[in-house]
């Protein structure tokens, strides 16, 4: 039995295990990965990667970035997301997703250094265990968690390597289950779930087939076919998923959850293919083929003492706004730069609490969207009179009458124009992406009373210097001229502290202070002639303090602390305020 030790274990190579890997590599954390199987995902099931996410990959470096983007099929050739009866077919309706409706993709410029993209899992993946490995992380493949016991200095862990067949333990100090939506960890840690698993049942068709003809001039990442029997479990309705423009592809078709999973095989897969494509002709180069069930679940506590849950094993439901990998990663980001500071003795182990209490809003919250999601394709269904039996010509004559002349068929497109539009919630909610704001012992208001949405907090990003709040990027200016996203110049493992010409005496008290705390914080004063200059003012439009007031900064890039002008007792007030949000 080898007994193997490190700081960190983590269970799985998914997006949420391959981006704390990567993280707490980069914060010079010993850490080991394991997986189950012999390498990363098999299948492209994660794809839309939101800006936040890509806000994280930025802070692991330019270079993260831009690898994701030289591999992700850009943001302009995502949106056009249609609804028709078949590719070839009639199409019924249409609506500009993702940031790509001008109006949508204005909030996104303005929200953010980075853009959304489409980077299936497959990319991603490799992209971010490839960076942990690269900075020092330990990976163990064919490696499967089977139980851990934990103890007041560490957890015990027991995995089986699947080649030799032999048991071997693991001793770390934390143990991360990041082993998706049938999570051993956290059943055998028996955290609280909520809500309900397997609730439809849906199939992947992945296969290799040039559409250029159907598609190209539409360019979308989603093709939503409404034909009769579409609407069958899974996720409403009959579903062609570009992979790659316009050569592979993905079906996402329902079945019914009630009845045995379907055997998908060539011809079955084939059959699908030509339905949703309309071509009775057509062939696939199958790849692969599978069966997966809707979940509406949730953990209301991602952690126990030494064991924490992220990703899928937190938060299970269907890929609706595409939220699973994304709030995976943000969960890594969020988890990390805590265990980093308490493993290298900067923070009390009362920092992990905020982990619960900051990420299981999320969790619940991108549940019940995702969920939430798929019924409001019922509205569309209704409009089209899709919804009164399966009598296929009483469904095709009803599909018809919208294109009538009298007052009840104008009432029926009006009733599918709205349908279509209010999938906004789904398809362009940039609101759910980048809204978060956390509430918790690591975050300190003071007593600054949140400020409210002044628009749909779902649709609409509000930036906020509030604490909780994650800081809001704006363009900031060098000497040279050069463009720096005020994102960039925090984050990177670190604490920072942003003032103005008026504060510059908060930076000798946060780099002091800092360090009495072991912390090297980073500080930043903003304005003419110093490192980072505020050129439009945008800065100072949304800094939210006076200019000889101070930010402080986690290094996830969240608010911490906020104080309008200078202290009466600068040096008191920074370590009361780290004494606090490091649990000291
Ligand atoms: C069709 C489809 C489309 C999707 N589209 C999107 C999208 O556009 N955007 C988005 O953000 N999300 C999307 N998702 C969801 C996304 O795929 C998941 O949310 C994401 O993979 C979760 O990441 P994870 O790391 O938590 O878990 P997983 O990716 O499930 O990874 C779990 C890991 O744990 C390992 N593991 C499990 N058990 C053990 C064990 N006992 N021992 C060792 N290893 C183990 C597995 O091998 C795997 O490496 C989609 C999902 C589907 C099905």
């Amino acid at each position: 039995m080898a007994m193997i030790s490190t700081d960190v274990l983590i269970i799985g190579t998914g997006p949420a295990g391959s981006s704390a890997a990567a993280l707490l590599s980069t914060y010079g954390i010993e850490n080991m990965v394991i997986n189950r199987y012999r390498w990363l995902a098999a299948t492209p099931r994660a794809h839309i990667t939101n800006q936040r996410t890509m806000e994280v990959l930025r802070d692991l470096g330019q270079t993260v970035e831009a690898d994701a983007y030289l591999h992700a099929t850009p943001q302009d050739l995502m949106g056009e997301n249609v609804f028709c009866e078949s590719l070839a077919g009639e199409e019924i309706g249409r609506m500009k997703s993702w940031g790509t409706h001008p109006l949508s993709k204005a909030e996104h410029l303005l929200s953010s250094p980075t853009f959304m993209n489409d980077l299936p899992q497959t990319f991603m993946e490799p992209l971010l265990f490839s960076t942990a490995c690269r900075r020092g992380t330990q990976a163990r493949m064919s490696t499967e968690y089977l139980r851990h016991e934990q103890d007041a200095d560490g957890v015990t862990t027991v995995c089986l390597d699947r080649l030799s067949g032999e048991e071997i333990t693991i001793r770390s100090k934390y143990l991360l289950g990041a082993d998706g939506g049938n999570s051993l960890v956290a059943q055998n840690e028996n955290l609280p779930i909520e809500g309900k698993m397997g609730v439809g049942g849906s199939m992947n068709i992945l296969f290799r087939a040039d559409l250029s003809r159907f598609v190209a001039h539409r360019p979308s990442v989603l093709y939503w076919v409404m034909q009769p029997g579409a609407d069958v479990g899974g996720i409403g309705m009959g579903l062609v998923r570009m992979i790659r423009p316009w050569n592979e592809w993905l079906i996402v078709w329902g079945y019914d959850i009630s009845q045995p999973v379907p055997k998908v095989d060539a011809v079955m897969a084939t059959d699908v293919a030509r339905q949703l494509v309309g071509d009775p002709t057509l062939e696939i180069e199958l790849l692969s083929a599978s069966t997966w069930t809707v979940n509406d679940a949730f953990a209301t506590q991602l952690s126990k003492g030494r064991v924490f849950i992220m990703g899928d094993a937190a938060h299970r439901h269907p890929p609706s706004n595409g939220l699973g990998s994304n709030t995976s990663i943000q969960d890594a980001f969020n988890l990390c730069w805590k265990l980093s500071h308490v493993l290298k003795g900067q923070a009390g182990p009362g920092l992990l609490d905020s982990y619960t209490a900051e990420r299981a809003p999320i969790a619940k919250q991108i549940v019940t969207r995702a969920n939430q999601s798929i019924g409001e394709f019922g509205p569309i269904f209704e409009a089209l009179g899709m919804t009164g039996g399966d009598d296929i010509d009483v469904i095709k004559a009803n599909m018809d009458a919208r294109c009538g002349t009298g007052p009840e068929a104008a009432k029926q497109r009006a009733a599918l124009d709205a349908a279509i539009a209010f999938k906004k919630y789904e398809f362009d909610a940039h609101g759910i992406e980048m809204n978060q704001r956390y509430q918790s012992a690591a975050v300190m208001t003071d007593g600054q009373v949140e400020p409210a949405f002044t628009r749909d907090a779902d649709l609409h990003y509000q930036p906020t210097t509030w604490p909780g709040a994650r800081l809001p990027h704006v363009w900031l200016y060098d000497a040279q001229g050069g463009k720096h996203s005020t994102l960039d110049i925090v984050g990177g493992g670190a604490f920072t502290a942003l003032t103005g010409l008026g504060g510059k005496a908060w930076v000798a008290v946060a780099k002091t202070v800092g360090a009495e705390f072991g912390l090297d914080v980073a500080a930043h004063v903003i304005g003419p002639r110093q490192r980072y200059i505020d050129h439009t003012g945008d800065w100072a439009r949304i800094r939210d303090v006076s200019d000889a007031g101070c930010l402080l900064v986690r290094p996830d890039q969240h608010v911490c602390w906020r104080i309008d002008g200078l202290a009466t007792d600068p040096t008191a007030e920074l370590r009361r305020v780290f004494a606090a949000i490091l649990a000291r």
